[in-house]
C-alpha cells in the first residue's frame, strides 16, 4: 500500500525505539543497563496517585473540556505566576496529552512550507521532525561544548531571516543538561525584540537544575517578549508522571485557540483522571521534587567522574536534566573484531553488543561526536554500566 508521503519524512523516535530495544533483550534474559530511557525512575507520589483514586471514584470519567478542566487550568495559571512570574488568563491556557502532543499541535498550527524554524543543536530528537511533519525548514543552530552547548546572540542574529516563524528553546536542555542564565536569555531576547517570530520555551526540565542554578524563562524578561512566546511544560519530569501524559501550552490566545480546535478534531481532552492527578501535582505538597532532584545530582556526580575516568571519554558536567553527554569522538577508527567504529551509532551498537549498555547515539540529536545516557537508573546500574563501557572501551585495538 502507498502511505503518505508526509510519513516518509519523518523517523521513529530514536529515544524511545532504543528504550524499547533494550526491554526486549531484557525480557529474552539478556542482562541489559539501560541509558536509554528518558524518564525519572520514581514512582509517582502517593498523593498524587490519590488524587486520581478521588477522581475515578467521584466518576470524573467522562469527556472534559477540549483544553482541560478548569481546575487544571487554574493550577497551571497559579504554578506559571508563582514560579515563572508570568500571568496568564484561562484562555491563554491549553492542557494535552504530554508535552510532545503539545508542541506537536504546536508546530502544526504554527508552520508550514516557505517557513524557517530555528533549532539550536544538539536538540532534542522529536524537534526535528514535528518541524519536518509541519512542512517547514528546520534551521540548525550549532552549538559546541566550548560555548556550553548554548546559541550565542551573533549566531542567532545570523539565522534569522524574512521566512524565520520561530526559535524552539529548551534550557535546561535534553540532551546536553545545559542552562542558559538570565543574562544569557537576556542577549538572546535583544537579537529577536522586533522581530516577526515566535519563541517555542520548552521549559519540561525546568524544576530539575543543581548547583544553585536558576530557572529563567525568556517571556518574564520583558512584555514584549511574553507576547511572542508560547511556554510548553508538563507534569512528566518533575512528578515522575511520564505514563499520565498531561503536558501544557501558555502564550497568546490566538494560537491556544488554534491548537485547541486541532485537538477537538484528533484526541479531544486529555485524560480526566490524570487531569486531576496533575491538579494535586501543581497545587499539593512539592516535597518529592527536591528529594528526586539531590537523587539525579548525586547519580550526575558520579558518572560524569566515572565518564571522565574512561580514556577516550571527555564530559562536560550538566547544570540541570538528567542526562550526560559525554564526547567519544576520540575512540573512532578503533576496532573490534576487525571493524572499525567510525560514528555514534557503530559506537552505541557496540556497547549494546559487547557490552549489554543501552545508549543513545549522539547523531539523533544532531552532534554525531557524542552519546546521550540518562541516569535516570539506580546508582548500582551506574556503577556497573560505567564498569561495562570501561571494559568495553578497553577492548578496542
Ligand atoms: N520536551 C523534551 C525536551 C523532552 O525531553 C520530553 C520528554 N519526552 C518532552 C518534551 C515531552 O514530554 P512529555 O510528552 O512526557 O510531557
Ligand atoms: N524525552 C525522553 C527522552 O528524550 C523520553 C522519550 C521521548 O519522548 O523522546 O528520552
Amino acid at each position: 500500500m502507498k502511505l503518505a508521503s508526509r510519513i516518509s519524512t519523518i523517523k521513529p523516535s530514536p529515544t524511545l525505539a532504543i528504550t524499547a530495544k533494550a526491554n526486549a533483550l531484557k525480557a529474552e534474559g539478556r542482562d541489559v543497563i539501560s541509558f536509554g530511557a528518558g524518564e525519572p525512575d520514581f514512582d509517582t507520589p502517593d498523593h498524587i496517585k490519590m488524587a486520581a483514586v478521588k477522581a475515578i471514584e467521584e466518576g470524573f470519567t467522562k469527556y472534559t473540556p477540549v483544553d482541560g478542566i478548569v481546575e487544571l487550568k487554574d493550577a497551571i495559571i497559579s504554578k506559571l505566576g508563582r514560579d515563572n512570574q508570568l500571568t496568564y488568563d484561562r484562555s491563554q491556557i491549553v492542557v494535552s496529552c504530554g508535552a510532545k502532543h503539545t508542541l506537536y499541535n504546536l508546530t502544526q498550527v504554527l508552520f508550514e512550507e516557505g517557513d524557517e524554524v530555528i533549532i539550536p543543536s544538539p536538540y532534542w530528537v522529536s524537534y526535528l521532525d514535528m518541524v519536518l511533519l509541519s512542512g517547514a525548514r528546520p534551521v540548525i543552530l550549532n552549538t559546541g561544548e566550548a560555548q556550553g552547548f548554548k546559541i550565542l546572540p551573533e549566531q542567532l542574529k545570523a539565522a534569522i531571516t524574512r521566512n524565520t516563524k520561530a526559535i524552539i528553546m529548551n534550557s535546561p536542555s535534553n540532551p546536553t543538561g545545559a542552562v542558559y542564565t538570565a543574562r544569557e536569555l537576556a542577549a538572546l531576547a535583544e537579537v529577536v525584540s522586533g522581530k516577526e517570530m515566535l519563541v517555542i520555551s520548552d521549559d519540561i526540565y525546568e524544576k530539575i537544575i543543581y548547583d544553585d542554578r536558576q530557572f529563567t524563562n525568556i517571556a518574564s524578561l520583558s512584555k514584549e517578549l511574553r507576547d511572542r512566546t508560547v511556554v510548553v511544560n508538563g507534569v512528566s519530569k518533575t512528578y515522575s508522571m511520564t505514563g499520565w501524559r498531561i503536558g501544557y501550552a501558555a502564550g497568546p490566545e490566538e494560537i491556544i485557540k488554534a491548537m485547541t480546535k486541532l485537538q477537538s478534531q484528533n484526541t479531544s481532552n486529555p485524560t480526566s483522571i490524570s487531569q486531576w492527578a496533575a491538579v494535586e501535582a501543581l497545587n499539593g505538597n512539592q516535597e518529592s521534587v527536591p528529594v528526586m532532584v539531590e537523587e539525579f545530582r548525586r547519580r550526575r556526580d558520579v558518572i560524569v567522574e566515572k565518564l571522565n575516568a574512561i580514556p577516550g571519554i571527555t564530559c562536560a558536567l550538566p547544570d540541570g536534566a538528567f542526562y550526560v553527554f559525554p564526547d567519544v569522538s576520540s575512540l573512532f577508527g578503533r576496532s573490534y573484531q576487525g571493524q572499525a567504529l567510525s560514528n555514534s551509532s557503530d559506537f552505541t551498537a557496540y556497547l549494546l553488543e559487547a557490552a549489554n549498555v543501552a545508549v543513545i547515539p549522539g547523531v539523533d540529536f544532531g552532534h554525531d561526536n557524542h552519546i546521550r545516557l540518562s541516569y535516570a537508573t539506580s546508582l548500582k546500574n551506574i556503577e556497573e554500566g560505567l564498569k561495562r563501557i570501561n571494559s568495553a572501551v578497553k577492548g578496542l585495538s
